[in-house]
């Protein structure tokens, strides 16, 4: 007991020789001179920034503080970089606060195919399930844009990359739907790989079947504003993510179908600078507007005003 009370500082179990080397037990400083080698020294414990306290940015390089960069909407205050941000994020950054209703989001996806590439697919969506905390790539739902009534979906990079298999397809076609049997504007944001080859044709189809649930959404005379975020790629450009009646799409997002390395070695010429990007995409007429992500909810409820919704 006595020892106890002379011991070392707690989280300290290294013997310590006590000056004079009182203690019966330990060793002489001698002894422990000769003990150490260099490879019983250890570096001193650095003193390390807790995680998430602070992020970089890719851009600018800027370190910056994570709560500052949350309260700009992950936003790089410095060089204006859009940060990518989970659905959930977009739905909350989006909708009036607390107004998002989610809905369809017990909708999961099933490894119809036994598909395996370096890992089974069913394993892969278990843990990506259990990563992002949803069944799936795609949140959606109603809410309100500044006291305007809206049906949104929101696919989610973190989510193996927002690819589209038979979950977003689905929900995304139950999205359009309601916007068209309730006359709501209908908007939604992509982030997204493309189409999910883990389902093979099946989620090819999904390109058809949401494209199809928009031409009826344009027959009732509904409305659409896409909003492409970085990344905006594959199956979903190729389908409802370029269908909307108006296009924004955030600063510097890749926009594209195929790869820029698949083009260049199919074409055969060097690509111009930025190409893919939003502001290049504007300029070819692809995109109507690049908005910055302050002004999106401005933007989106002044073009539901002007279209009379
Ligand atoms: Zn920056």
């Amino acid at each position: 007991m006595a020892e106890s009370a002379h011991s070392s500082p707690p989280g300290n179990n290294e013997p310590r020789a006590t000056a004079g080397g009182a203690s019966a037990d330990a060793e002489s400083p001698s002894t422990l001179v000769t003990a150490r080698t260099w490879g019983d020294v250890t570096e001193p414990k650095r003193v390390t920034v807790p995680a998430g306290l602070w992020t970089r940015c890719p851009s600018c390089e800027a370190m910056l503080y994570q709560k500052t960069v949350e309260q700009n909407l992950f936003v790089c205050p410095d060089c204006q970089f859009h940060f990518r941000i989970s659905a959930g994020e977009r739905a909350r950054q989006l909708c009036d606060q607390d107004s998002f209703e989610p809905m369809w989001d017990k909708l999961a996806a099933v490894d119809m195919l036994g598909f395996t590439d370096v890992k089974p697919y069913k394993d892969r969506l278990v843990s990506e399930q259990k990563k992002t905390r949803r069944p799936d790539a795609v949140v959606a739902g109603s809410g309100y844009i500044k006291g305007r009534r809206i049906v949104l979906a929101c696919l989610d990079g973190q989510f193996m990359m927002g690819s589209m298999g038979c979950v977003v397809g689905e929900v995304v076609t139950r999205a359009i739907e309601l916007a068209t049997k309730e006359n709501l504007p209908l908007v939604v944001v992509s982030c997204s790989g493309g189409a999910r080859m883990q389902e093979g044709a099946l989620s090819l189809m999904q390109m058809a079947k949401t494209s199809a649930a928009l031409a009826r959404l344009d027959a009732a005379g509904g409305l659409f504003i896409s909003l492409l975020t970085d990344p905006t790629t594959g199956g979903v450009t190729a389908s409802f993510a370029m269908l909307g009646d108006v296009i924004f799409a955030e600063p510097g997002a890749l926009i594209g179908f195929a790869g820029p390395r698949v083009i260049a070695n199919t074409v055969r010429q060097e690509l111009p600078e930025g190409f893919q990007r939003s502001e290049h995409l504007l300029k070819k007429g692809f995109v109507d507007r690049v908005v910055h992500r302050h002004e999106l909810r401005s933007e989106i409820s002044r073009i539901i005003d002007f279209a009379g919704k």
